[in-house]
């Protein structure tokens, strides 16, 4: 089972040549180079009539200077493998391309990438890629000064680094890791899930909570659990990962053994919590609970471990 957001295998990103500043601008100038579009960090596709279909819209060169729209520091996504071919992201404000009529017609849609992860409707590929430049695109946005003089910085290699221009240190883009694990109960037939505030009414989802600062994978798990639900874990197995550009974090996901059973809910954190039986797991992943609960999005990791969940002992 493979989430729909992972990291692309089409692109070479070619980081070690993401310095040289000469070959990035030869490969944005040749004919086979294309270019995404971020507008209001929301990336531009083409859908079919039913909406059921969509892909990212990828513009050449030309297009884009025909349109009235600068070239200026694309991020560089990579080369195709197959053809060499460069790929390109742009990203504009809506407020800037109001300004532009001609590049109306080409950058509309744009359509929020959560909305499209969720919806199913573009493939795990291009969802990355869209992912990958939003990522930067946010990380760009916040590291326009420097951390240890308060200098600007400015963009470098194609987005993947910002040089700050009074002392000359360099910033590079971050990625949060985060843990979310699926909680097995002592006995194996259930599973602890829990909501958020934030979630849509009714949605359960396993428990997740960014990394700290000297842990590693298996405590930040275990301190999670503990502070969201007053749940010991012994042990914790990786199981998978998946990179989530909202904005810039990537779920490690584990599963994990409960070693109590009794829930203390941190109130700040959790709604509610509960240990879920493998056939009400199954309903709230086929959509049929009979209290109308529901399960993590198509798109989320969580809903890889969950299915992992029910493997296990099936
Ligand atoms: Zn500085």
């Amino acid at each position: 089972m493979i989430p729909t957001l992972r990291s692309s295998s089409l692109l070479d990103r070619q980081s070690q040549k993401r310095a040289d500043a000469a070959y990035l601008a030869a490969l944005a100038e040749r004919d086979d180079a294309r270019f995404m579009l971020l507008v209001g960090h929301k990336p531009v596709i083409v859908s079919n009539e039913a909406r059921t279909e969509a892909a990212l819209r990828w513009l050449r060169a030309a297009e884009l200077a025909d349109a009235g729209l600068p070239l200026d520091a694309p991020f560089f996504l990579g080369v195709d493998r197959e053809s060499g071919a460069g790929r390109f992201a742009l990203t504009f404000t809506e407020h800037h391309l109001n300004s532009i009529p001609l590049a109306l017609g080409l950058s509309r849609p744009a359509v929020d990438l959560r909305a499209l992860a969720m919806q199913g409707v573009m493939s795990s590929e291009e969802l990355s890629l869209a992912g990958l430049a939003k990522a930067l695109e946010h990380w760009h946005q916040s590291a326009r000064c420097c951390g240890r003089c308060g200098g600007q910085t400015r963009p470098r290699d194609g987005g993947w680094r910002r040089s700050c221009w009074a002392c000359g240190g360099d910033l590079f883009p971050r990625t949060d890791p985060v843990v979310i694990m699926l909680v097995e109960h002592p006995d194996r037939r259930s599973c602890l899930l829990g909501r958020s505030g934030r979630f849509a009414p009714g949605m359960f989802s396993t428990l997740a909570g960014f990394v700290e600062p000297g842990e590693d994978i298996a405590d930040a798990v275990r301190r999670e659990v503990m502070e969201e639900a007053g749940v010991e874990v012994g042990e914790v197995a990786f199981h998978s990962a998946q990179p989530w550009p909202f904005p810039h974090s990537l779920m490690i996901g584990c599963i994990a053994q409960a070693t109590t059973t009794a829930l203390t809910i941190d109130p700040e954190e959790l709604e509610e919590a509960r240990w879920f039986a493998r056939d009400e797991v199954c309903q709230l992943l086929e959509g049929s609970h009979p209290g109308g609960l529901t399960g993590p999005g198509r798109q989320a990791i969580a809903r890889v471990l969950l299915r992992a969940f029910l493997e296990r002992d099936a």
